[in-house]
């Protein structure tokens, strides 16, 4: 399903200056969110496609429409750009009339091509001799253009030699090193896997590797490659590189925390610091568009924690469907995200409007409103097909009532959290849409003391019963 659609790679090899473009969608669901995706697919009554986060699927049923568009994105993105100033020798090679076939292919200070190619051309005869003097010469001249330091057509030769003899060795760690003085890593990586195969004791293949992980930000793996390499044979090119990767790791390790104007950040785990930077910018726009929205700004800065996932189910205890939560502190699971996805966005915001209203009511919302307030402030509204289950549930008189959703949620079943969640959403559209502001009363009311029915009363001159009844008649219109 992944490969029906390809990234479209423009300019790749023309001047640096053009951007790099990929393929992207916007995919628009029906319930006003949107994903910025690639390589969207079809199939089976799903729409699958690449997020950031991974490979991810819904189903066809929630989507509104998709708009395929060209976005730029940064070239080698997630790269780490101090791995292109290291310096490693090539690896040895071990030619000893090098310097008399290389005179063999050269014309006028250039490689020959046609010499070089009446030489390809004899080995497809598949004679020993032949293939092994095509080896050697396409060696010779991927060794002649990388001294000129023309990688690209270091590299073309270096693979034709390679495709001469695809398991040999000093052909593999070759093409392995022109990819890494290329800045491509992961090409690099793969030759480097299949090298290992047949040689898992080079120090060559862990010199290299340990480059291609650093490239790759891996500086874990990196510093467990070099050091390696070290023991079986020390070399200085390699030490260099590998005082560099540790002094990175401790620094990375050292970045758990980030403090903005509004916020304490911490996190664990593998959360990189660049996703921790973003997170709080992210946060710092949302921290505006909430204080406006419930006319309130809160007077600590907010505690935020970053957790893989699996620590935060273990240290949370929360139920599985709860994606993130907030129990003073604002606890999101962000694992193997490499930025804040539109998804993250999402959650975030969502989890900092609880904030707000916990610290603007001092405690007193009930969940219902916190929950329909909080989805309302992420920019989450009624979906139609959504509109037509909460109103048929209403017909059966099977509306939640909203005392029952007063207290915590934290241990409704899955089924139950998911009407909950759309039940309360809807009552606070119809709130909003009726009389913009009048969400902010309400909350100002329970902080002064009110029940939360009362201050409903006093604010929407409506009961409980009311209320849902004008959320069905609200729900009828978005059908
Ligand atoms: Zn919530």
């Amino acid at each position: 399903m992944k490969a029906a659609l390809q990234p479209i790679w423009v300019g790749l090899f023309a001047a640096c200056l053009c951007p790099l473009f990929a393929r992207a969608d916007t995919i628009y669901l029906k319930n006003g969110r949107q994903i910025q995706a690639t390589n969207t697919v079809r199939q089976n009554g799903k729409v699958t496609f690449e997020t950031a986060a991974g490979t991810m699927s819904v189903p066809e049923s929630v989507v509104d429409h998709i708009v395929s568009g060209d976005v730029p994105i940064a070239p080698q993105k997630g790269s780490n750009s101090a791995a292109a100033d290291l310096q490693m020798a090539p690896p040895s090679s071990d030619a000893s009339d090098a310097a008399s076939v290389l005179q063999s292919i050269l014309r006028n200070g250039v490689i020959d091509e046609r010499a070089l190619a009446q030489i390809d051309a004899s080995a497809a005869t598949g004679a020993a001799g032949a293939l092994a003097r095509a080896i050697e010469a396409e060696s010779a001249a991927s060794r002649f253009e990388l001294e000129r330091s023309s990688l690209a057509a270091a590299l073309q030769h270096g693979e034709r030699a390679l495709g001469f003899a695809p398991g040999q060795l000093p052909l593999l760690l070759n093409v392995a090193y022109l990819h890494l003085r290329r800045g491509e890593y992961q090409p690099a990586l793969d030759l480097l896997e299949k090298a290992r195969r047949s040689d898992p004791n080079s120090s060559d293949i862990g010199k290299l590797t340990g480059w291609a992980d650093f490239g790759l930000n891996r500086l874990a793996d990196a510093v467990a490659e070099w050091t390696r390499s070290q023991q079986q044979h020390p070399d200085p090119d390699v030490a260099r590189a590998l005082e560099k990767a540790q002094r990175d790791l401790n620094v990375e390790n050292k970045f758990r925390e980030g403090r903005s104007a509004h916020f304490d950040l911490h996190y664990y785990g593998e959360a990189a610091p660049e996703l921790a930077r973003d997170v709080l910018r992210v946060l710092e726009g949302d921290f505006e568009d909430i204080s406006t929205a419930l006319n309130y700004i809160p007077k600590e800065p907010i505690s935020v924690t970053l957790y893989t996932n699996q620590l935060f189910q273990d240290i949370t205890h929360a139920p599985s469907w709860v994606g993130a939560l907030n129990d003073g502190r604002i606890r999101v699971p962000v694992q193997g995200l490499p930025g804040v996805t539109p998804e993250l966005a999402h959650v975030l915001k969502h989890e900092l409007t609880h904030s707000f209203i916990n610290e603007k009511t001092h405690g007193r919302c009930p969940a219902w409103l916190q929950e329909g307030a909080a989805q309302w402030m992420e920019g989450k509204r009624t979906a139609t097909a959504t509109a037509a289950e909460l109103l048929s549930m209403y017909d059966r008189h099977e509306d939640p009532s909203l005392s029952v959703l007063e207290p915590s949620w934290i241990n409704l079943q899955a089924g139950f959290a998911k009407e909950a969640y759309e039940w309360s959403l809807a009552v606070v559209e119809t709130i909003e849409s009726a009389s913009p502001g009048d969400l902010e009363r309400i909350l100002d009311r329970i902080d002064e003391g009110a029940s939360t029915e009362n201050a409903i009363r006093a604010t929407l001159h409506s009961t409980y019963a009311d209320l849902n009844s004008a959320t069905a008649d609200y729900l009828r219109k978005l059908r």
